[in-house]
């Protein structure tokens, strides 16, 4: 149940990256063997552009979402960029003197905070102009960005609009043209492709500076070697997300269940951006007084993989900014649980999860009761 950290590649990902991974050419030869090579990478290329509506030439390959990201906040000229307050750090460390739009309580972008921060950083921009960065997706939350109106808005500052939809891809319906975006970040590894490898899409014409050079791939946006069969996994991977869009849907009846059961338990517990339109695999859920590092453990005791705030900063103790930027305390922060769903899911899995959330909740109230019940009675 960790699906938004990554996703169990697909059995049909697995055969096409194994026999690609056969194939002995290099992409850029023009020999046979190197034809062969070629034509894997540009199916796939086709097959990634099919799942957001764009050109297939539109589509460079990276090595993941990170690099996407990085490439196109780095990558679009000395611009002055403004990111949302809840972007991934793979953003935010990439350009840590952004300017940072605040979020609402329910994880939603104050859009009338973007339109002050854009207007007031329009003035130092210079010629350069600007480049705002706001997710589809949340990764913790699930919480969607309502990206068409927001690139309208950025679009009356002359402001070139990035979006990273590395966790919408496969969980919403994605087409380039209708978010109104200049680049769309992409990953396999969360839509059940291969992990190392993702795509920064761009709109017809938008030029790039590289990050990486050396050869003439991808059309001279990213040198390199392709990887090949990555490529392949990611193309059937894309393919698969389309046809597969609506049993992606169907996981919000489980993720309601989830939320409903557990909230039932334990009325004080709070689901981060419940009130806000959000994918319909991700829950993100307080167990008040319980630190997630503490509910991680159980859960994988139980052999139930969750996580707290996002893989990439699990492990760090801090609460997660996210949260942090829907306004939660530190406390709540602390002891928020994501629970994302997937291809693999089963009726059983979410059986598992509220069996040990309930047995975990339980244990603790109890300490609490009877930790109260000592104290009145030291009283
Ligand atoms: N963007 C978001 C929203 C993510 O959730 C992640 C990964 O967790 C990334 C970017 C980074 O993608 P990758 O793991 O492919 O580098």
């Amino acid at each position: 149940m960790d699906f938004n950290a990554t996703a169990p590649i697909r059995p049909e990902v697995v055969e096409a990256f194994l026999r690609a991974s056969q194939n002995v050419g290099n992409p850029s030869s023009v020999h046979g063997f190197g034809r062969s090579a070629r034509r894997l990478v540009e199916d796939a290329r086709r097959s990634v552009a099919a799942l957001v509506g764009s050109r297939s030439q539109d589509v460079v390959f990276t090595s993941g979402g990170t690099e996407a990201n990085n490439l196109a906040l780095k990558g679009s000229g000395k611009r002055l960029i403004v990111v949302s307050a809840g972007e991934h750090d793979s953003i935010l460390q990439a350009m840590p003197d952004a300017e940072s739009v605040s979020l609402n309580p329910d994880g939603t972008l104050d859009l009338a905070k973007l339109e002050q921060v854009l207007a007031e950083a329009e003035k130092r921009a210079g010629a350069g102009g600007l480049l705002l960065s706001v997710m589809l997706a949340n990764n913790e939350t699930g919480v969607l960005q309502a990206i068409p109106e927001i690139s309208q808005i950025a679009k009356g500052f002359d402001a070139l609009v990035h979006c990273d939809a590395v966790q919408a891809a496969g969980k919403v319906a994605l087409d380039i043209v209708a978010l109104g975006v200049d680049m769309l970040s992409l990953s396999a590894h969360k839509i059940g492709g291969p992990q190392g490898i993702g795509a920064l899409v761009l709109t017809p014409g938008l030029d790039l500076q590289p990050l990486l050079l050396g050869g003439g791939q991808e059309r001279r946006r990213r040198a390199g070697t392709e990887n090949v069969a990555g490529c392949a996994g990611f193309g059937v991977a894309a393919e698969l997300a389309v046809t597969h869009l609506g049993d992606a849907h169907s996981l919000a009846v489980w993720r309601d269940e989830i939320e409903e059961r557990l909230t039932a338990l334990s009325p004080e517990s709070r689901v981060f951006g419940r009130e806000a339109q959000r994918l319909p695999n991700t829950s993100c859920i307080s167990m008040p007084g319980v630190p997630a590092e503490t509910q991680l453990m159980a859960f994988d005791l139980a052999g139930v993989a969750v996580s707290s705030g996002s893989a990439c900063s699990s492990g760090k103790v801090q609460p997660s900014h996210v949260l942090r930027a829907m306004g939660a305390s530190d406390a709540e922060a602390a002891s928020a649980l994501r629970i994302s769903l997937g291809w693999s899911s089963k009726a059983e899995d979410v059986e598992a999860l509220v069996e040990a959330w309930t047995t975990l909740f339980l244990r603790h109230a109890g300490r609490e009761t009877s930790l109260d019940a000592a104290a009145s009675s030291v009283a």
